[in-house]
């Protein structure tokens, strides 16, 4: 067993990684480094350099704290030989995601870019069915509530934060891994509120008459739907990328998401065992896209 370290004991690392950690075959959980958070039963530190210098026998650490604070950490221990598995989205930007990989690489160490909504149930099978098809248009809805998803995560609204795009880079991680043919932004319109820095809805047009909606105001039922017409049939993947419809009948997956984390953990694994980075940015670089791109609305403040 390898031991590793979770860095930013919050939300998610509570939520999927320790219990995906619990049961992995691969990896034990030997240190958590984090200002307030800590798991029971598990040598907890508060600060990052202390846990390099006194814990060398933790060879690999996974980052779990929001985006903008990620690289330092990143960095830090790439310079001290860990190989490193990083939470979605892989940085605030994308040219620092490119000098971690160089890092990585220089240092003959594992850089894992993680996208744990590519390892949902059904987005294997979608990308498989769609491998020979002609795509002549797809849709992305992407609805949920964020008082629900992200209580009092004002990070979301700061800088780097990404607002709707923080869900929505979900769906664009499942849309560049299923679709046969990569496609471009070529609009974007963007809807921030007065007082907030990142947006809280969003409507993208690609080229392929492949678009998409998200939307961080919707209460009741949630919606995470991406839908493909082609030539020879239609593809629905429900439920964030666990569900798969073909032609409107169930054809495979399972509507819970407690295997993604396993999955990346596993696959972190095996990076490492092969001496592998894998980093792909194409979702982040839609994002960096429409931020470019985009027409800016204003709407009303949004407060928690
Ligand atoms: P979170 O609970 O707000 O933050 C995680 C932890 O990061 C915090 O508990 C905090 O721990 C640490 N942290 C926050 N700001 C920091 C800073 N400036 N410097 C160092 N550490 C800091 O966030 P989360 O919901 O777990 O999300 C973290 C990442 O996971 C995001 O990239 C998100 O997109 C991704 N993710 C989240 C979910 C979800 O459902 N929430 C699902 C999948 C992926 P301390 O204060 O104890 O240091």
């Amino acid at each position: 067993m390898t031991r590793i370290a979770l860095v930013g004991i919050g939300k998610i690392a509570l939520d999927q990684h320790v219990p995906a950690l619990n049961a992995s075959p691969d990896f034990t959980l030997s240190a958590t480094v984090s200002r307030k958070g800590s798991v029971e039963g598990v040598p907890a530190f508060t600060d990052f350099a202390t846990f390099l210098a006194e814990r060398p026998d933790v060879t690999v650490v996974s980052l779990c704290m929001p985006p903008a604070p990620r690289f330092d950490y990143a960095h830090a221990a790439l310079m001290a030989g860990r190989h490193v598995m990083l939470e979605k989205p892989p940085g605030a930007t994308l040219s620092e995601v490119h000098a971690l990989e160089a890092l990585a690489r220089a240092k003959g160490l594992t850089l894992y870019a993680t996208w744990h909504s590519r390892m949902a149930h059904a987005v294997a099978p979608a990308k498989a069915w769609l491998k020979d098809k002609t795509v002549q248009s797809a849709h992305i809805t992407w609805r949920e509530d964020v008082r629900k998803w992200h209580p009092g995560q004002d990070w979301v609204f700061e800088p780097a934060g990404m607002g709707v795009f923080d869900p929505g880079i979900n769906a664009l991680s499942i849309l560049t891994e299923i679709l046969p043919a990569p496609v471009h932004l070529k609009k974007a319109r963007l809807e921030f509120p007065a007082n907030r820095q990142t947006p809280i809805g969003a409507q993208l047009t690609f080229s392929g008459n492949v678009t998409a909606d998200f939307d961080w105001r919707q209460t009741g039922p949630q919606t995470w739907d991406i839908t493909v017409q082609t030539q020879q049939g239609h593809l629905a993947l429900r439920m964030g990328g666990n569900v798969l419809e073909l032609d409107g009948q169930p054809a495979a997956g399972e509507n819970t998401i407690m295997g993604e984390y396993p999955a990346l953990y596993a696959r972190m694994a095996q990076l490492i065992a092969a001496h592998q980075s894998e980093v792909d940015l194409s979702p982040m670089t839609h994002v960096a896209d429409a931020l470019t791109l985009g027409e800016r609305i204003t709407v009303e403040d949004f407060h928690f």
